[in-house]
């Protein structure tokens, strides 16, 4: 997803390489460049201006270390400053100190929540937790069925209404799901929540009576980055309706830009968790900044 940002931030310290100063206007010229290369990755322009006048303030004020050629020294900060935007350190999962730990994820229709749920759950179980996964997206006919579907190639126990008996109460299927996971020692809860193709009132009250009724340790906020600035857009109405801990990142396997994604953490504030880049359920990993800061530079 990042190949034309990362050849073009190498291009930009290639024309750094050999020099033995770098002068003001060099710095200037590569902030131009790193400026550019992040716009056209559509990075949030906010983000970018940020990120820019960091770098370039750090740059000038930075004194030659012996270990360090200009260039080195300048890949280093943009390195730093990169980590920085996408959030810093790894946040990992809080668990609840008394089971179970109640997991709810959050976001549009087609953000790959109810295949994240399973490969989350997947991840969960293999490291010795058991968890319950919830169909509390009743809105689409399939939710429920492609939950189960989703449970069960993840090997996990799942909780849903009988289909056809009049249970239709996201809500309550939820708040009853606590209860179904403290009986059958299921010691986290996932539950998936419906989401619409866009941003609606109704979708926000019922995610936040969801998130009420449950008392979530984490809400996940989990987005396409193929969506490209409605990440953005859509991050800051989930965080101002709903309210989340964390964001997960989905589709990372797309050829879209992608940099708006990237700009989720810095503008709402809440960590990037894990990434999804691909549809199945191995194709899932905990969200690391440095790392992925040091794939883009290459
Ligand atoms: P939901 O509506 O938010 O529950 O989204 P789904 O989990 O149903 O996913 C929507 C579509 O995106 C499905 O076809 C998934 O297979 C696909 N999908 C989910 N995550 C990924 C991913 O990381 N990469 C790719 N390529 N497809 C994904």
């Amino acid at each position: 997803m990042f190949d034309t940002l990362q050849d073009r931030l190498a291009a930009t310290f290639k024309g750094l390489r050999g020099k033995g100063r770098l002068t003001d206007a060099d710095i200037d010229a590569t902030a131009r460049e790193i400026r550019i290369a992040l716009l056209e990755a559509d990075v949030n322009l906010a983000v970018v201006k940020e990120f820019i006048a960091a770098v370039r303030e750090r740059a000038k004020g930075a004194e030659l270390s012996g270990a360090l050629n200009p260039s080195q020294q300048v890949i280093k900060i943009v390195n730093e400053e990169l980590v920085d935007i996408l959030g810093g350190q790894t946040r990992t999962l809080r668990f609840a100190k008394r089971p179970p730990t109640v997991i709810m994820l959050a976001g549009l229709q087609g953000a790959g929540k109810t295949t994240l749920a399973g490969k989350l759950a997947k991840w969960l179980a293999e490291q010795g937790h058991t968890p319950l996964l919830v169909a509390a997206d009743l809105q689409r006919p399939n939710a429920v069925q492609q939950l189960t579907v989703v449970a069960e190639r993840a090997g996990v126990a799942w909780y849903a209404p009988q289909p056809g008996n009049g249970v239709g109460d996201p809500v309550a299927v939820a708040r009853e799901s606590i209860g179904i996971a403290e009986t059958k020692q299921h010691d986290v809860v996932i539950v998936d929540t419906a989401g619409r193709l866009g941003v609606d009132a109704e979708l926000m009250q019922q995610a936040a009576d969801i998130k009420a009724a449950v008392n979530p340790d984490e809400v996940l906020f989990v987005v396409d980055a193929m969506i490209g600035q409605d990440a953005v857009n859509t991050a800051n109405a989930f965080a101002e309706g709903v309210g989340f801990d964390g964001v997960v990142l989905t589709k990372l396997d797309g050829d879209a830009r992608g940099g708006a994604a990237l700009s989720i953490a810095r503008v709402t504030g809440r960590p990037i968790m894990f990434a999804s880049n691909g549809e199945k359920l191995a194709d899932f990993d905990v969200f690391h900044p440095d790392r992925m800061a040091s794939r883009i530079l290459g």
